[in-house]
């Protein structure tokens, strides 16, 4: 049905509920000061303009979840973890977090996951951006790979959800803009924080990085095969434009004690 479908002296306008949700809320943002009733009668040319109000209202703020968790993991807690690993078909990575994904979320802790089956991976977006991604979103699973299924799969299951405001390409520059933004390591080792092998209050990490950044992080610990925690991954929450750092709105789960390994890698 057309939404403006009676329009002889005035227009009747039948609007989906989202629609009339950013209406209303479009309402305030754009300084129009009458309440919204569905359904009443206005002149054509305000009908109009109203409708183009809506349709520009969700076109800036229609995303269908609540913000990111920017996810790095530290490569050596993953290869104890998994008590094996694998290089990349393109060498060993540098010894740093690399990126695990970035992950649209909800306020209360789920998730969307795999959004648009219709919108496979296209490496052929990606070109310019392949030295950025092989150093920096390195893949560590067996057997050895270039990276391509990795970022292909969470592409899929992650990036196909946020894709009202990101592109593919897009994304995964989102992503390696905020690894440019935040230099993990570096946060951790001047705070006396080294991946030697050595315990870490799990306070004093965290406390570390909300020095540096501002905001508090999500930390996820592994098990070893001696039995000991390690320091495996850090969220870090952002905007749902993949832009700004945000303190989080939920934690993750964290399977972490008081003091935890930083292995070396
Ligand atoms: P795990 O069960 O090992 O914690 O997570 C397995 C996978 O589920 C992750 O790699 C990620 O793809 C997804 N996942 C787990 N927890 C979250 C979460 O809190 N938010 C989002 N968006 N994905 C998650
Ligand atoms: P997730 O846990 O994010 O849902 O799934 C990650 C998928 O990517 C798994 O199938 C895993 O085998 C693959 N993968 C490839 N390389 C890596 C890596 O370096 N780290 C992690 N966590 N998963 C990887």
């Amino acid at each position: 049905m057309s939404p403006y479908s009676s329009c002889q002296r005035g227009c009747v306008i039948h609007l989906p509920n989202a629609l009339r949700l950013s209406l209303y809320v479009g309402r305030h943002v754009e300084g129009v000061s009458h309440p919204f009733r569905p359904n009443m009668k206005l002149p054509r040319p305000a009908a109009f303009l109203l409708l183009l109000l809506a349709l520009s209202a969700v076109a800036s703020t229609a995303h269908d979840f609540d913000f990111f968790y920017f996810v790095q993991q530290w490569p050596g807690s993953y290869c104890d973890t998994r008590q094996s690993c694998c290089y990349p078909s393109t060498g060993k990575p540098a010894s740093d977090f690399g990126i695990h994904g970035l992950w649209p979320n909800y306020n209360d802790g789920s998730y969307p996951a795999n959004c648009d089956p219709d919108r496979p991976y296209d490496a052929s977006e990606m070109s310019d951006l392949m030295g950025g991604m092989q150093a920096n979103w390195p893949t560590l699973a067996c057997p050895s790979g270039d990276g391509s299924s990795f970022w292909s799969h969470e592409w899929r299951k992650h990036g196909t959800c946020s894709e009202s405001l990101l592109d593919q390409r897009s994304y995964f520059q989102a992503a390696l803009d905020l690894k440019k933004q935040v230099d993990l390591l570096k946060v951790l080792q001047d705070a006396g924080i080294r991946p030697d092998g050595g315990f870490y209050s799990l306070r004093g990490i965290a406390g570390a990085v909300r020095e540096a950044i501002g905001y508090t992080p999500g930390i996820q610990c592994n098990v070893d095969e001696s039995g000991n925690r390690q320091l495996h991954q850090i969220y870090l929450c952002v905007d749902a434009w993949g832009k700004e750092l945000i303190e989080c709105p939920v934690f993750p789960r964290s399977k972490c004690s008081s003091r935890v390994e930083f292995p070396p890698f």
